[in-house]
């Protein structure tokens, strides 16, 4: 059965391997990120592979541009069952140095984005009696210097996750959450940039701590993402998943 998926944040990174793994597994794919024009590599890359997908530009944090969004899905693609919560930011800064700004941000693109996306796509998976929501938290949300906002707001999306799944429950839909570890994508390499250091010499440096001894990537992701998704996991709700190389929780 095809369905229709939104992934958010998905030009690039996790959000864009995660796209075009839903897609490959049989769904029709909204590529939504801040920028419409941003999101064409994505959907090129699902279309060139035989898939279908839409690329539109939103603020998942602007309630009018995500009722605006799904609305453009549903027109298009057919009602959105599947949602994966991935757009995210990070405004690193020690607790002193951190402003009212960075909070608000990091506060405004993950929890009350995650909150405008899922509220809106579930009118349309209790009416459809199936779905599917997938929110990206990570291993930040246990604690990491730098990022009181980020943790704060990955923790509370474990929160969120946890609730959707008992009130969602009953019309079939389920929601779990993915934590990862170091990724390689521009988010990463953003922080090398911001510490001074190479992002070969940081990633190497990352890799070292991790049990497996690899840095993760975007597909490492993806995969986890395509099973939450999937008609098979259907009896797992509310858990969070760390993919990171190792426990970290
Ligand atoms: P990324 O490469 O920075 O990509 C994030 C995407 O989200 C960008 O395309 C960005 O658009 C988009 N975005 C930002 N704000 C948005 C908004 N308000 N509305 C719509 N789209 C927005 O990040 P990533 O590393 O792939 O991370 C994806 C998710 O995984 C995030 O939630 C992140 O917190 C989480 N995560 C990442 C890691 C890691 O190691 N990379 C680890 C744990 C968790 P622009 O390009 O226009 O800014």
């Amino acid at each position: 059965m095809t369905r229709t998926a939104i992934v958010t944040g998905a030009a690039r990174g996790i959000g864009a391997a995660t796209a075009a793994r839903l897609a490959a597994d049989g769904n029709a794919v909204a590529v939504i990120d801040l920028d419409e024009a941003h999101c064409a590599d994505t959907v090129a890359r699902i279309t060139d592979a035989g898939g279908r997908a839409i690329g539109i530009g939103a603020d998942v944090s602007d309630a009018t541009a995500v009722a605006d969004a799904v609305a453009r899905v549903e027109a298009e693609l057919g009602a959105p069952t599947i949602l994966v919560n991935n757009a995210g930011i990070i405004r690193d800064n020690l607790l002193f140095k951190m402003t009212e700004d960075d909070w608000d941000a990091v506060m405004n693109v993950h929890l009350r984005g995650a909150f405008l996306m899922s509220r809106a796509v579930q009118a349309h998976q209790v009416k459809a009696g199936w779905g599917r929501i997938v929110n990206l938290s990570s291993t930040s949300a246990l604690g990491n210097r730098g990022q009181a906002n980020y943790a704060a707001a990955k923790a509370g999306l474990q929160g969120f996750t946890k609730t959707l799944a008992l009130e969602l429950g009953r019309y079939g839909v389920t929601a779990n959450a993915i934590a990862p570890g170091f990724i390689v994508t521009d988010m990463t390499r953003a922080t090398a940039e911001r510490m001074g250091v190479s992002f070969e010499d940081f990633v190497t440096g990352a890799a070292a701590e991790v049990p497996v001894q690899r840095a993760g990537y975007p597909d490492d992701i993806a995969a986890a993402a395509s099973f939450f998704c999937s008609e098979e996991a259907g009896f797992v709700s509310g858990q969070v998943l760390y993919v990171a190389g190792g426990p970290r929780a």
